[in-house]
């Protein structure tokens, strides 16, 4: 038993994956698939995205953002997520990466809940912003350059009705974001972001030490 968050040693993770991740087998496909890739660190895990479907679900969402789809296994893990009639706008500047994942989407049969944009996050989420959808979406995911971290937040936020939820991803930097003396440009900006974000009242908190650090902001 501990007051604190146990440490996940590799004999601890391995028995955490064996006794709840239920990965189905596209989604187990395109993770090998993307393991070649030499971004390959890019991908979140698979009980990430476990827990990220719980949530979708949760939430009852119908209308999701993600900001960096990379080879698009979150964007596959919330469109299985989604009812029949649920989409996500995916957000990524690479037709190289997403080109990855498509034909998972397809394979599972939600290539049309998904509505790729190739442009950078800003304009696409402006656009949406102009076109009167604020307040419309239940969930998003924050998973970029991180430092336009700030920038996506604010938009997602405003697209977000209250109640929905924003996970932001890579809130540890691989445990770099607690070194003060860090002089990676990705440290920093999580550093001033998570301070940032602490302060917002805007939003309720949760961060779940998952993956790389998953900070869960609800819209109240
Ligand atoms: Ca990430």
């Amino acid at each position: 038993m501990s007051t604190h968050t146990i440490d996940i040693v590799d004999r601890l993770y391995a028995y955490m994956l064996d006794i709840s991740l239920r990965e189905p087998d596209v989604l187990r496909r395109l993770r090998d698939e993307t393991a070649k890739h030499p971004m390959a660190i890019m991908q979140i895990s698979p009980e990430q995205g476990q827990l990220m479907q719980m949530l979708v679900r949760m939430l009852d969402a119908k209308n999701c953002i993600e900001v960096g789809v990379f080879t698009g296994y979150s964007s596959l893990v919330v469109a299985l997520a989604l009812p029949a009639d649920g989409r996500i706008v995916a957000c990524d500047i690479s037709e190289d990466y997403t080109a990855v994942g498509e034909p998972f989407w397809k394979d599972a049969g939600v290539r049309g809940k998904i509505d790729l944009r190739i442009a950078p996050a800003t304009e696409t989420l402006d656009a949406m912003i102009t076109a009167g959808e604020t307040g419309d979406y239940d969930f998003a995911f924050i998973d970029a350059d991180k430092p336009g971290y700030p920038e996506y937040f604010e938009r997602c936020l405003s697209l977000l009705r209250v109640g929905g939820v924003i996970a932001v991803d890579n809130i540890f930097m691989d445990g770099n974001a607690a070194d003060p003396d860090t002089t990676s440009e990705n440290a920093q900006a999580m550093r001033k972001f998570n301070a940032m974000l602490k302060d917002d009242t805007r939003v309720e908190l949760s961060l779940i030490p998952i993956g790389d650090g998953l900070t869960l902001a609800r819209k109240v």
